[in-house]
């Protein structure tokens, strides 16, 4: 996508949430390096649960598929059984992490204050942050959606800088649209997009704006993946169902 001078690479990133063995892992990932040997000028992600990580790596290390984690702890180290640092995550060979997605929202007790500190860990490390962001349904009913953006994002990369953010991935996932099978239409998804553009711009200014890949997620598929990537603030996917199967997040990539 190109927007001035700035050129946004397309980004398909893949969240595999708690599915797949290390073994599984090891032959989905064979598969899609294979089937996507051939794609040019678009960055694929995909993110397994951290006990496929190092496999993973190994597999992707000389590829086109980069390595992201699903989470994060913001601290550098110490007592925190069952956490994941930043560093421990640069040195599984992750360029990226998602932070703040809807799951870990609603299920583990993450919060804004949370997931900043998790972004400030991130680009402290040198990890690119993909921080998830989105409505529930309700929200959206109540015509709230643009102010729990706010909230989301305000709070969510206070106290960070241009500096600190620059690369910074934002998913737009509206938690209705996750798993369900019922996408966003494309005019809900470019109308909430070009908000987030327009919101980073007057945090962060006009550069970061237009460098940030803004990615949608929720229930895209190979069928509706071409409409949400023609539009001008859709800078990528993230994807989860239809990333587990090689061939189906094969076909989203190649959109
Ligand atoms: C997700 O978990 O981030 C997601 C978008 O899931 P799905 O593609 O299955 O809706």
């Amino acid at each position: 996508m190109k927007d001035g001078a700035i050129v946004r690479v397309p980004l398909i990133a893949g969240n595999w949430k708690m599915f797949k063995t290390a073994t599984e892992a090891e032959e989905t990932t064979s598969q899609l390096i294979r089937l996507v040997s051939d794609v040019e000028n678009v960055e694929i992600m995909i993110a397994p649960p951290f006990t496929a990580l190092s496999i993973v790596a190994g597999l992707t290390k000389d590829s086109r598929v980069d390595l992201g984690a699903q989470n994060l702890h913001w601290a550098k180290e110490g007592a925190f059984t069952g956490e994941i640092s930043a560093a421990m995550l640069v040195s599984a060979g992750c360029k990226y992490v998602i932070v703040g997605h809807s799951e870990r929202r609603q299920y583990f007790g993450e919060t804004d204050h949370t997931v900043n500190q998790k972004i400030h860990a991130a680009s402290l490390s040198g990890l690119v942050p993909i921080l998830c962001v989105g409505e529930t349904e309700m929200q959206r009913d109540e015509k709230k959606t643009f102010s729990v953006l706010d909230k989301q994002i305000e709070n969510g990369l206070e106290g960070l800088t241009f500096d600190a953010l620059h690369p910074l991935v934002v998913a737009y996932e509206p938690v209705w649209a996750i798993g369900t099978g019922k996408s966003a239409t494309p005019d809900q998804v470019q109308e909430v997009h070009l908000y987030l553009r327009n919101l980073i711009e007057k945090m962060f200014g006009n550069i970061l704006a237009k460098a940030t890949r803004i990615l949608y997620g929720g229930s895209v598929k190979p069928d509706n993946v071409s409409e949400l990537m023609a539009l001008p603030d859709v800078d990528g996917a993230l994807v989860g169902g239809a990333s587990l199967q090689a061939d189906s997040f094969s076909k989203i990539i190649h959109f």
